[in-house]
């Protein structure tokens, strides 16, 4: 099948916050071949590169002067099963939530926790998603990735990714690595997490003392679905912020301050703060400015209430970000990529 390039293409339908931008020129890839001769097509026409899959962690603040490739490649594939452990791989393009249930129909626990995490397999390597206290990088095993210097295909080991706290290598070096599939180690034998608070409440509320991966996957759709807002209906990126890891000193200092600071300590000596406890005690929970607000249910959130401009949504953020760093100060990073 021959690559289909658009020139200004609109990007409204291809970032979860709706926000509209131009892309110079817009391919949608669903072979490694159609990568390639994408990157061929950058190159001949001397624009620069956007890779995108779902466009759920990403704010668009102006037109891309570039030729965006969105990752739309398909597969599932189950590569060693040994009873027990199940080694499985799964093409970038793939949408991250029908892969998991996908896992769990399968019998393989391990990613339940991520249920309902928007976007594709290949963008979650590049902030190592998490949720509920658990991350890819607890069962991943490995991915390919094509070299842009070079052209040539690479193998990462989790070693090599350098996954931390909603990072990896991939962010650091963005636009060099297209990651085209990755691979997780998943497993027969049920071992599940239900280390936050409200996920064990919600199971045992349903009266399920030891839940099974589908039963944990299930609750976690619940709880997200009536917290989060739909980007189908209300344009937003998940959390905006991430959660500062700051010194034990500040911790304690702001517990003195205020005692009911939500706060977690971990295992490096720092501790990890409630960024949306933060922003909400500032009192922006709720607010509206015009088009863009924060979210009324989850402070983390900044939502597109319809034509709000990536710009506006920037400029709000940055408000936050200067309000909750004079008064508690803790500076707060932003989790999406910003264009
Ligand atoms: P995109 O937004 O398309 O891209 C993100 C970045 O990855 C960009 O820099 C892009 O250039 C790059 N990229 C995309 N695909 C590739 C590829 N194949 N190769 C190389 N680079 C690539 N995140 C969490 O961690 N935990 C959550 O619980 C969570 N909940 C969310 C809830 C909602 C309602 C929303 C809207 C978002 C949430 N997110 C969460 C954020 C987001 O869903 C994840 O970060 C997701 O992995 C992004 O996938 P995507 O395909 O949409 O990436
Ligand atoms: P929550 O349960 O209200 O908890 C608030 C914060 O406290 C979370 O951000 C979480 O940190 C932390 N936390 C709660 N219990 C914890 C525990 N037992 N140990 C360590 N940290 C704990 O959070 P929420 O907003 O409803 O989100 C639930 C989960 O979904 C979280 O894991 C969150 O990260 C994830 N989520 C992520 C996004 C995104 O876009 N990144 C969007 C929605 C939800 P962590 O965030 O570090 O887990």
């Amino acid at each position: 099948m021959s690559l289909q390039p658009r020139e200004q293409a609109s990007l409204k339908a291809f970032n979860s916050f709706g926000i509209e931008a131009q892309a110079r020129l817009f391919v949608q890839t669903h072979t490694d071949q159609q990568v390639r001769e994408a990157l061929a097509l950058g190159e001949q026409r001397q624009l620069p590169l956007l890779v995108i899959g779902g466009g759920s962690n990403l704010l668009l603040t102006r037109d891309v002067e570039a030729l965006v490739l969105h990752m739309a490649s398909r597969g599932l594939r189950i590569l060693a099963d040994d009873g027990v452990q199940v080694l499985v791989e799964a093409e970038a393009g793939e949408l991250w939530h029908p892969f998991v249930q996908w896992t769990l129909q399968q019998g393989l626990g391990g990613l339940e926790n991520l249920s309902l995490i928007p976007g594709t397999v290949g963008a979650a390597p590049m902030q190592n998603i998490g949720a509920y206290g658990v991350e890819l990088k607890d069962h991943f095993v490995g991915l390919t990735a094509l070299d842009r210097r070079s052209g040539e295909l690479r193998d990462f080991s989790r070693d090599e990714c350098a996954f931390a706290y909603r990072d990896s290598l991939f962010k650091h070096e963005a636009g060099r690595w297209l990651i085209l599939r990755v691979r997780f180690a998943l497993s027969r034998i049920a071992a599940v997490r239900l280390d936050y608070g409200p996920l064990r409440q919600r199971l045992s509320e349903q009266g399920i003392e030891q839940p099974t991966p589908m039963q944990v996957s299930q609750a976690i759709c619940a709880i997200r679905r009536e917290k989060l807002p739909d980007p189908a209906e209300l344009g937003n990126a998940g959390s905006f912020f991430k959660n500062p890891q700051v010194p034990a000193e500040l911790a304690e200092r702001l517990r003195g301050e205020y005692p009911d600071l939500v706060a977690y300590p971990q295992a490096d000596g720092r501790v990890k703060l409630a960024a949306g406890w933060l922003i909400e005690r500032a009192g922006w929970k709720g607010c509206r400015q015009g088009e863009v607000g924060v979210h009324r249910l989850q402070a983390l959130v900044l939502v597109n209430y319809g034509n709000a401009s990536g710009q506006q949504v920037l400029d709000l953020a940055r408000q936050i970000q200067a309000d909750v760093a004079q008064r508690f100060a803790v500076y707060l990073e932003m989790e999406p990529n910003v264009y």
